[in-house]
């Protein structure tokens, strides 16, 4: 094992200087992009790389706005094993005829993007133009939160699960189901089934009401490995040590297959090999969701941040060595549901959301940020009036109906702790308050050739991210 790992961290750091397919000494760059299910990754990545391309809306770049970006061009896929980021099909969704949301984000892929810059500064202008390499890896965000159970046994990750799902109505099923079970019976691969089938159901069920901490990822999001043993378990109460072929038994050793043949090479072949990572949030249905999602999303992004920088001392912080991703941004998406008169309230509840993730967590340090963002922009906004008062809203077209529609999502607090407090302390709903969700359609009218798609803060994040290296 260890050797393996010693050969991952080789690889990678051959493959930061030399970016692999790239040419000799070309440096790359690699950005992560993740986020829960729907959070907006595909879309952000499609936007990113329409508006890296074409950048007449990306003067927040500071390379841009100096003049120095002298092109911008896709590459061949680098990494021959991994899928290429379907860039053309989802740009094709976002602007044809009929603008539709790209199909979203199932397992990794990844697209290489290369710029041909202008060094700045004074020596700068006595060299040529040189290029770099950014490397865009999408992947699921429900993975990551499986990199904390490389530290749990079965019985430990049981609990837990066991624990948070007792006053969930998602799982109701699940647990009557559970109260049937006796761990110690010999293994019948169809009673396996039936529960991990019933344990999908509830993941999915808590993912649909807002909640993150649905593990294992890979049950919701399977790919090629539906239906196989290192997914067909479920959280048992033990008590005792269970005999060898026992229902228990069996499924501690499926969840010790899981994490060494499906986390750990995740962890390794992608995740390590990161610099750069923007962590997609829907703060806003999570806020529509209520203050247990919000809670559940600020653990969340306390295992995100213990995952990406952890403290010398655990087990990740071994394996990553010295290498770690040098900055996170977490952006909450779809701000264009927001007035941008609310949009700083946004940021302000995603920020605090941080500070506390960052304070639980055994985080080492990296630059972090937090900012509202909106990698398409759907709506315009208007002021409306409604019982006689005037609503900052937005307008655009519904996606269930197609129709135009003005929308107020409702007021966020101006001091983020009228959110956070209630929800760290386990509030059922938001005391005075109704948050609203509306799905738009995406707007690609009035887009000319040659101007990328309109966007809220997509350059500033873009700045953050990898501004430095520009
Ligand atoms: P993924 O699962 O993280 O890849 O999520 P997607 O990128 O597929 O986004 C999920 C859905 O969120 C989309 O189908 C859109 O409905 C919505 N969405 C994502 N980004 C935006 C955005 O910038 N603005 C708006 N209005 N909706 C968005």
């Amino acid at each position: 094992m260890v050797i393996r790992d010693l050969f991952g961290g080789l690889g990678r750091g051959l493959g930061g200087l030399t970016g692999n397919a790239g040419g000799f000494f070309e440096p790359t760059v690699r950005l992560g992009v993740t986020g829960l299910s729907r959070a907006g990754k595909t879309v952000f990545i499609t936007s990113l790389v329409a508006n890296l391309m074409d950048r007449a809306r990306m003067h927040g770049l500071r390379a841009e706005a100096e003049g120095r970006i002298r092109g911008v061009w896709l590459q061949p896929q680098p990494d021959d094993t991994v899928p290429r980021f379907d860039y053309e099909t989802h740009l094709a969704a976002l602007t044809g005829s009929n603008p539709h949301w790209p199909e979203s984000t199932r397992a990794v892929s990844e697209l290489r993007l290369s710029f041909k810059l202008q060094p700045g500064g004074f020596f700068g202008g006595l060299s040529g133009p040189q290029v770099l390499h950014l490397d865009i890896v999408d992947y699921p965000g429900e993975w990551i939160l499986d990199l904390p159970l490389l530290d749990k046994t079965y019985d430990a990750w049981s609990a837990e699960v066991l624990a948070s799902l007792q006053d969930r109505e998602e799982a109701i099923e699940f647990r009557t189901l559970l109260e049937k079970v006796d761990p110690t019976v010999s293994l019948d691969e169809q009673q396996a089934k039936a529960l991990a089938h019933s344990f999908t159901d509830y993941l999915g069920r808590a993912r649909g009401a807002g909640y993150s901490d649905c593990t294992p990822g890979r049950f919701l999001l399977p790919g090629e490995l539906a239906g196989s043993p290192a997914l067909t378990f479920a959280p048992l109460s033990r008590g005792a040590v269970s005999r060898r072929g026992s229902l228990g038994r069996e499924f501690e050793r499926r969840f010790e297959a899981y994490k060494s043949q499906v986390v750990k090479p995740f962890f390794r072949d992608h995740f390590a090999r990161i610099d750069r990572q923007i962590v997609l949030v829907d703060a806003l249905g999570a806020i529509h969701s209520g203050p247990r999602a919000v809670e559940d999303m600020r653990r969340a992004m306390t295992n995100i941040l213990t995952s990406f920088r952890p403290g010398r001392t655990s087990w990740l912080g071994a394996l990553l060595g010295t290498r770690r991703v040098e900055r996170i941004l977490f952006a909450a998406t779809k701000a264009d549901h927001l007035h941008h008169t609310q949009h700083l309230r946004l940021t302000a509840i995603m920020a605090a959301m941080m500070r506390e993730a960052k304070d639980r967590a055994d985080f080492a340090g990296a630059n972090t940020a937090a900012m509202s963002i909106a990698a398409v922009r759907a709506t315009i906004e208007e002021t409306v009036r409604h019982n006689g008062n005037m609503l900052e809203a937005v307008r655009g077209r519904l996606l269930d109906t197609g129709k135009e529609a003005a929308f107020y999502a409702g007021e966020l607090p101006e001091n983020p702790a009228h959110f956070l407090v209630p929800a760290r302390e386990g509030a059922a709903k938001w005391l005075d308050a109704d948050f609203g969700v509306m799905r738009f359609a995406p707007n690609a009218q009035g887009i000319r050739t040659g101007d990328g798609l309109p966007h809220i803060r997509l350059d500033k994040a873009v700045e953050f991210l990898i501004g430095d290296r520009l």
